[in-house]
């Protein structure tokens, strides 16, 4: 028998291969990422903690933000896929710069996933009419990991709703226009009284709090969103009230993928750097890269990025055939960021004591990584997703009473 696949067969089976118009988008994406975020450009704004007002202005008239946002609101209405692929590029050029220009889909995702078609015009269209920005805001000073009891709370008088409380590290809160927040309608209920709101920076009550000075991605404008008594309208309520968690949550499985792409991005320049620096230098008589120790750390490192990058794609085209991913975009996500974060710390090891100077670019890829494993949820928190569902299924099996499981 034969062990050659049909030819029908193959064009039936998944393909590996990009259609030419990915590949565009890519190139694309790659020339951007080479030509306007440079290593001078990224360690500027790295150094300064500047948002990148510019390059982002750029971006936008190019057609590389807030590429999922449907053609009827102005949009190109690419895919999950389509977003993997350039956040992995202009990540290898500066995940910080890369965080600016991306983390609109935050924002535009749960509007995509339960506004109304007035809600759609209006805030979609404006991203697509003029260069501006939005951003999603779950956690809290006291809430993380465990979004189902939120502090904040938003009651119904007349025509508004009243927020009160604090939303923490939200990306991009300090240059953005509207903020998807989520509050809760009935905390009795916890995850099952949240409810999402559109904010307006300008609506009364609504203030932004200080900058985050943090560790990486500097470039990206982190900050606090203050709510005292703060008016919004019922009509800017997202979906019916009580759904908010299920848009919260629904929102990542269209997000992380793009997360999981830009760890691979900056693994694959930590490896490129590697390539290069351990073939310029030389101890006992010979280049670095000819030390089987140093060979073995760059063939793990390439090892870990192709397969990140294939679990990448593979959640993404999920999202983009309307298949859950729950599951994989967690594997992909906790398989990435914990693999880049060991590639740039190996990155600094094969660079040496240079390594650890900020004149040698590789200590900043290791700074900006690390968020990877804790931002959209904890790498603990992805173990706890996969170990639940393949423990269910498991149990399923076994016809073990499902609430039983935990
Ligand atoms: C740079 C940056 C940008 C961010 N952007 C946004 C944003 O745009 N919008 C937004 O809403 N949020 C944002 N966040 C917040 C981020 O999502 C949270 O920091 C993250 O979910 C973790 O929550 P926490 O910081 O409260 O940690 P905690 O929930 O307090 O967790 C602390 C530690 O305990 C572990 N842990 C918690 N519970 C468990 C458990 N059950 N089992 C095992 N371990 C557990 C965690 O994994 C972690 O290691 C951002 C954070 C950062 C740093």
């Amino acid at each position: 028998m034969s062990t050659t696949a049909a030819p029908e067969a193959i064009s039936q089976g998944p393909s590996f291969r990009l259609s030419a118009e990915q590949e565009e988008i890519r190139k694309l994406a790659r020339d951007f990422s080479d030509k306007e975020i440079t290593q001078q450009v990224a360690e500027h704004h790295d150094r300064e903690g500047l948002f990148p007002h510019e390059i982002t202005k750029k971006a936008w008239e190019i057609g590389l933000m807030n590429c999922i946002i449907p053609e009827e609101y102005g949009g190109l209405a690419l895919g999950a896929l389509e977003e993997c692929l350039i956040a992995e590029e202009l990540a290898h050029g500066c995940m910080g710069i890369s965080l600016a220009i991306m983390a609109n889909n935050l924002g535009i995702v749960p509007v995509k996933l339960s506004g109304s078609e007035e809600q759609k015009q209006k805030y979609l269209g404006q991203l697509t009419e003029e260069c501006g920005f939005c951003a999603y805001a779950l956690t809290e000073p006291e809430v993380g990991s465990d979004p189902g009891g939120l502090g904040a709370t938003a009651v119904k008088k007349g025509d508004k709703y009243i927020l009160n409380g604090v939303k923490r590290w939200i990306t991009g809160a300090g240059v953005s226009d509207w903020y998807v927040v989520f509050a809760s309608t009935d905390p009795s209920q916890r995850h099952r009284g949240v409810s999402a709101f559109i904010v307006e920076k300008d609506h009364p009550g609504v203030s932004i709090g200080k900058k985050e000075d943090m560790m990486g991605q500097r470039a990206s404008y982190t900050c606090d969103i203050n709510m005292d008594d703060a008016e919004i309208p019922v009509e800017n309520r997202l979906g019916e009230e009580g759904t908010g968690f299920y848009t919260a949550m629904k929102t990542f499985q269209y997000t992380r993928p793009a997360i999981a792409a830009g760890a691979v991005g900056v693994a694959q320049k930590a490896l490129d750097l590697c390539l290069q620096y351990s073939l310029e230098r030389k101890t006992f008589d010979t280049f670095i890269a000819n030390h089987q120790a140093v060979q073995f750390m760059m063939a793990d490192m390439h090892r870990d990025i192709m397969a990140g990058r294939l679990l990448t794609w593979q959640c993404a085209w999920m999202c983009d055939h309307g298949i859950s991913n729950n599951v994989e975009v967690a594997v992909a996500k906790l398989f990435t960021s914990d693999n880049a974060m060991r590639i740039a710390t190996d990155a600094v090891q094969i660079y040496g004591g240079y390594g650890y100077s900020r004149e040698y670019p590789v200590e900043k890829l290791m700074r900006d990584v690390k968020v990877t494993q804790i931002y959209e949820g904890t790498s603990q928190v992805q173990k706890i997703v996969i170990g639940r569902a393949i423990i269910r299924e498991h149990a399923k099996r076994m016809g073990i009473n499902p609430k039983e499981i935990g």
